[in-house]
């Protein structure tokens, strides 16, 4: 993701309080509250500029959404979109994935979704990939018992990573696609990196995995 400084983005995101939550933590325990509702709730982490979580907000009403994003220059754009869906059911969050526990109580979140997660190519960068067994560890404690990840990337090598680190860490694998986009898959919603890296004639690759 390329980064521009935009120093206004604090100042906007602080203009829409019921969209872009300033102080997740106290919020712990009592997403459903806030939504109003006991619907399911599901996240992304790395929500990017935020076409993938809106577009799914948009389409299924009766789930919650959380886009989760660490820059703030980055996610004012998901605000755009929000704001213009005007869905009840996404809130947006400026914060470091590392952090989730602090804002989610175990079993509050029912699905992690990650897509095209920086790859972190170098192996002394591995754990900083969001499939790292760190952040597995961290979904783990804010998911219940069989809570699932959907993951999907065009990097070949962080999808082969990922298969490796999250069968290493006991998840069972319930779907994989080496090619998304020509598979019998239904219902996918593109990202701005997928529209992006599928038009220049990548592969996609999906997967579901499931704590056990
Ligand atoms: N998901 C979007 C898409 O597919 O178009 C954006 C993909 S972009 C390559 C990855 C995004 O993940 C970046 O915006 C980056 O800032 C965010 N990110 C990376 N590590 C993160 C972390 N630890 N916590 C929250 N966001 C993170």
């Amino acid at each position: 993701m390329r980064l521009r400084n935009k120093p206004w983005a604090d100042e906007r995101l602080g203009e829409f309080p019921n969209y872009a939550i300033a102080q997740p933590e106290s919020h712990k325990g009592k997403w459903r509250e806030l939504f109003g509702n006991d619907n399911p709730l599901y996240i992304e982490v790395g929500t990017g500029k935020g076409r993938f979580i809106t577009e799914m907000a948009k389409a299924h009403p009766t789930i919650n959404f959380i886009g989760i994003e660490v820059y703030k220059s980055v996610i004012v754009s998901a605000l755009d979109l929000l704001i213009e869906a005007a869905v009840p059911n996404l809130k947006l969050l400026s914060v470091d994935a590392v952090n989730l526990a602090d804002y989610f109580e175990k079993g509050e979140v029912d699905r992690v979704y990650l897509n095209f997660s920086d790859p972190w190519p170098k192996t002394r960068h591995a754990k900083r990939r969001l499939t790292h067994s760190s952040f597995l560890g961290i979904y783990e404690s804010i998911l219940p018992e069989k809570g699932e990840i959907h993951f999907k990337t065009d990097n070949q090598g962080l999808f082969e990573s990922s298969l490796l680190s999250i069968s290493d860490y006991g998840m069972k694998l319930t779907f994989i696609s080496l090619d998304l986009h020509n598979s019998s898959f239904e219902g996918n919603i593109m990202t701005e990196y997928e529209e992006k890296f599928s038009k220049k004639g990548n592969r996609i690759y999906r997967l579901e995995a499931q704590y056990r």
